[in-house]
């Protein structure tokens, strides 16, 4: 049966699309509408900067591949009710090559759940923005009527946004249609959504701001945008019970999921956690090739200027060095601090403190001790481990 509902709604699922590239040819939207959605949460996103983000019925999780790239957002989570959408492109949401050649200094784990936003569970809390795009036109009269609750009340995030086609605009696209979308439970006017929100906000204690994208043709303004947006902002700080509420659920929920399976509504179908400079093993790695690439700078500085200079101290006194900006910097650098390297037979001495200089290397580790820590045993080091040394053409140990 869940198979068979599953293909139902894949096909509906085309339909829909086909319908919407109907719309476009008549009534155009540049941006098409469906990416302008999504660049106003992106936008929401960019304002208040929210640590953690839920996209509720997140379908192919178009919105979730867009939001990865906000740098404030650490955790990232999707729930749909069909899984076979979500799963259909959801390893984009992996990390790339890219991502662990250069880790990214914020953490960040997406993970994808499958189930109704009808019910409460312990993975739905704790987010700080709640999206819900073009999802409740989808909901049953009971899933509707549980909304609320699950979302303001049991999540209760700083911020939810939810879209919805507005009925007004219907009219302009051609031929008679009843909804825009098959699966559409209903469809509102302006009046039906601003009450349901404005009661919902005064339920829960948020205010709602109304806008939406899709601007109707000239002259046709009292129509409104095609889609619908209320813009929900808790009005009261953190509840109260918050921080001791998720461990108390998370307790009933994982007895409810290890004996009887009952209260197992959502399950996690996916999980990614991208490689952060957050995480010791990559700073590790970032700050020792970055210590190794600086030595290889300074040493290809000392070797041109051994081959410029010679051995002879009173030319080197007499020549003005003017390699290039960058290595009159490290001249600067060097001679300023009195960190000097130098060149002993076939090894090449590079003290810590020059290279902990280097603003990448400073930021990466922060302190000098933690430099120390981080390079120790995968760099070579002098005896008294206050410099770098090149042995054998090679700074690795
Ligand atoms: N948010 C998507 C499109 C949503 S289409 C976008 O921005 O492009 C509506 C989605 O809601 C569908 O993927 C559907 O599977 C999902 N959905 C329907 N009922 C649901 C429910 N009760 N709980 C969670 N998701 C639901």
């Amino acid at each position: 049966l869940c198979n068979w509902m599953l293909q139902c709604y894949e096909v509906l699922q085309k339909i829909r699309n086909f319908q919407e590239e109907e719309f476009t040819q008549i009534i155009k939207f540049t941006p098409p509408l469906h990416k302008q959605r999504h660049q106003f949460v992106k936008d929401l996103v960019e304002k208040y900067k929210p640590k953690k983000v839920a996209d509720l019925g997140c379908a192919d999780c178009s919105l979730l591949r867009m939001l990865k790239f906000c740098s404030c957002i650490e955790v990232l989570a999707g729930l749909d009710i069909c899984a076979s959408v979500m799963k259909e492109k959801m390893h984009t949401l992996s990390p790339l090559p890219v991502d662990y050649l250069q880790p990214s200094e914020r953490s960040l784990t997406v993970t994808l759940h499958h189930g109704s936003v009808a019910h409460k569970d312990p993975c739905m809390l704790g987010f700080d923005l709640v999206t819900c795009i073009e999802l409740i036109e989808h909901l049953e009269e009971s899933e509707l009527e549980k909304f609320p609750e699950v979302v303001f009340g049991f999540m209760a995030p700083s911020i939810v946004v939810i879209s919805t086609p507005n009925a007004e605009f219907n009219p302009l696209f051609p031929g008679v249609i009843v909804y825009r979308h098959p699966d559409h439970k209903f469809e509102w006017n302006q009046a039906q959504f601003q009450s349901w929100a404005l009661e919902t906000a005064r339920c829960y204690d948020y205010s709602v701001e109304f806008t939406g994208v899709g601007h109707p043709p000239t002259g046709m303004e009292k129509v409104g945008f095609c889609t619908q947006i209320g813009v929900f902002i808790r009005k009261c700080p953190q509840p109260g019970h918050y921080t001791i509420f998720p461990l108390v659920i998370n307790f009933i929920y994982y007895v409810a999921h290890v004996y009887h399976y009952v209260f197992l509504y959502v399950v996690k179908v996916f999980k990614a956690v991208y490689p952060s400079l957050k995480d010791e093993k990559y700073l590790q790695n970032a700050v020792i090739s970055e210590v190794i690439f600086t030595a290889q700078i300074i040493k290809h500085r000392i070797m041109l200027k051994r081959e410029e200079y010679g051995d002879d101290p009173e030319r080197k006194s007499k020549f003005q060095p003017s390699v290039n900006r960058f290595s009159d910097y490290l001249g600067k650098l060097v001679v300023e601090k009195n960190m000097e390297s130098f060149v002993s037979g076939n090894e090449v001495h590079i003290p810590l403190a020059t290279i902990f200089s280097f603003p990448k290397v400073n930021r990466l580790c922060g302190t000098f001790e933690k430099l120390c820590k981080l390079i120790a045993g995968k760099v070579t080091l002098s005896n008294d481990g206050s410099a770098v040394m090149d042995l054998n053409n090679t700074f690795y140990r």
